[in-house]
């Protein structure tokens, strides 16, 4: 048994655009933003509980960072999952974009912004409550899942 602990949420570096991507993907919040400086990110970290992703020595330092040794984003996603027990969760995903929290969307709500293959493929919409963009679960979504399930993250 494990005790509760709560929600890990990060901050990425400037080198790790793509490792926030598939945190938020994932469910977790990630903030990434290129023009935080590292002093920048490591006052966020302190201020906001987030973890700090990294892949600079020197930044990893600071208290709770994670200093990322891989280039690629499979190993990353692999180390930061393994380090902090993540889990793909379905009820929290959060707009890869901008890391804002997603909305359900109703159907006929759907219309205005998304194509009509996607509308009549698809039953469940989601809007990003801070930049408003639209998401829906289409036939890309599978490649997300398949790489979720080859790092065991599922
Ligand atoms: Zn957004």
């Amino acid at each position: 048994m494990t005790e509760p602990v709560a929600i890990p949420k990060f901050v990425a570096d400037h080198m790790l655009g793509s490792l926030a991507r598939w945190l938020r993907m994932m469910g977790y919040d990630t903030v990434y933003d290129k023009d935080l400086d590292d002093g920048e990110i490591a006052k966020l970290a302190r201020g906001e509980s987030r973890f700090i992703l990294t892949r600079d020595k020197e930044l990893a330092k600071e208290p709770g960072a994670l200093l990322l040794e891989h280039e690629d984003l499979d190993s990353q996603l692999k180390a930061v999952g393994t380090k902090f027990g993540l889990r793909y969760n379905d009820n929290q995903i959060r707009c890869s974009a901008c890391n804002g929290e997603l909305q359900d969307l109703p159907k006929d709500q759907a219309k205005e912004s998304v194509p009509e293959g996607a509308l009549n493929n698809n039953d469940r919409f989601w809007k990003c409550s801070k930049c408003g963009k639209v998401y829906w679960k289409g036939t890309h979504w599978r490649g997300i899942m398949e790489r979720f399930q080859r790092l065991s993250l599922v």
